[in-house]
């Protein structure tokens, strides 16, 4: 099984991810982990910490290289669940055409709905304890601002292909992965 998690920042996708693929067996692949890994070791990482400081998207190129390296990596073990990839139409039709050539199904899309309101108070929050230098509210007021335009249309796009499971984010994280649960056991 090959699922995808969708949702705002401070959504708890992260959180629910990592649950997801410990009852699963699933490889969770986060692309902001990813991407903060790259800052200590990789030669990019300068580049990197740039945009997600400012809470903006990492190029197109730049993320799609980095991701079809990590999937290359780690499909061959089983199911992987992605976390904040893609974010964009193009990195969805790239990770589309990636899927059909490697012959890899994307079963489901998890979709996380919650307030703005609420999302922007958990991902403040988090911000005492990540120490994660994109979790301030000016940081997270352009990242809320990002997914709204750059990274909904998603939503649409899974839609049509009858992927998206919704989800009520806004309650506990054990309520809320029970959800999950009840759905993909369906
Ligand atoms: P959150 O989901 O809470 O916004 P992430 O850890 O997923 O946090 O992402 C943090 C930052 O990493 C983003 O603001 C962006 O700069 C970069 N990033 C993560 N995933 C992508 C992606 N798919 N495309 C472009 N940039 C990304």
């Amino acid at each position: 099984m090959n699922l995808l998690i969708f949702g705002p920042p401070g959504a708890g996708k992260g959180t629910q991810a990592a649950l997801i693929s410990k009852r699963y067996k699933l490889t969770h692949l986060s692309s902001g982990d990813i991407l903060r890994a790259e800052l200590k070791t990789g030669e990019l990482g300068a580049k990197i910490k740039t945009y997600q400081d400012a809470g903006k998207l990492v190029p197109d190129a730049l993320i799609i290289t980095i991701m079809e390296k990590a999937i290359i990596k780690n499909i061959k073990k089983g199911g992987v669940i992605f976390d904040g990839y893609p974010r964009t139409i193009k990195q969805a039709k790239t990770l589309d055409k990636f899927f059909k050539a490697k012959k890899i199904n994307l079963d489901a899309v998890i979709n996380l709905n919650l307030s703005e309101t609420e999302a922007v108070k958990r991902a403040l929050s988090r911000g005492q304890t990540s120490g994660r230098s994109d979790d301030n509210i000016k940081t997270i007021k352009t990242r809320f601002t990002v997914y709204n335009t750059q990274t909904t249309p998603l939503l649409k796009y899974y839609k049509k292909q009858k992927k998206v499971i919704n989800i009520d984010g806004q309650l506990a994280i054990a309520t809320v992965f029970k959800t999950i649960r009840q759905r993909l056991d369906k």
